[in-house]
């Protein structure tokens, strides 16, 4: 089964299949993820597997993609990496959202079916910071002003990124 990254396809077929998908997809197509960013260059690439986990329809996802976010501190841009590999299950109501084990996301799906786009747009927001800024103690605030391109300030700030289980959740009631 050949399938894109853009295309809709319902959800008990990629499962049922356990379809593969490798993809990079750029930034500029992820609609949720465009809106947030100022420049829009770069990629999200990766790879989803579907299958169906402990009775959830399942989308195992690896995502990396480095975009560019402006430091609210020095207003210099930077790169944020995101590296994300989450177990994302795919629920079509809330009831079934209840009832996903801890350590799985939980994706809400429209109308039984998702395309990859729509699970890396969620992904990459997610681990999008809500004020980006260099680490605290790096030289941004003061004497040394930070470079485009310094990868390492970035890194640092990624790791000191505290995982919220629920933001997904809390972000999914906030559309609805
Ligand atoms: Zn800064």
């Amino acid at each position: 089964m050949s399938l894109g990254w853009s295309r809709r396809a319902p959800v008990d077929t990629l499962v049922g299949t356990e379809t593969a998908i490798d993809f990079t997809i750029p930034l500029s197509e992820l609609p949720r993820v465009s809106h947030e960013l100022i420049g829009k260059d770069g990629e999200a690439s990766g790879h989803v597997r579907f299958s169906r986990q402990m009775g959830h329809a399942v989308a195992d996802l690896d995502v990396r993609a480095a975009p560019e976010v402006v430091c609210q501190r020095c207003m210099l841009p930077m790169r944020w990496p995101v590296n994300v590999k989450s177990r994302i299950a795919l629920v079509s109501d809330y009831d079934a959202a209840d009832r996903v084990p801890d350590g799985m996301e939980v994706f809400l799906v429209e109308a039984d079916s998702v395309s990859v786009r729509d699970l890396v747009d969620e992904e990459v927001m997610l681990a999008l910071p809500h004020v980006p800024r260099h680490e605290e103690g790096s030289e941004c605030a003061g004497r040394q002003v930070a470079l485009p391109g310094q990868e390492a300030d970035a890194e640092e700030a990624a790791a000191a990124q505290v995982q919220k289980p629920f933001a997904q959740l809390g972000e999914l009631l906030k559309r609805k």
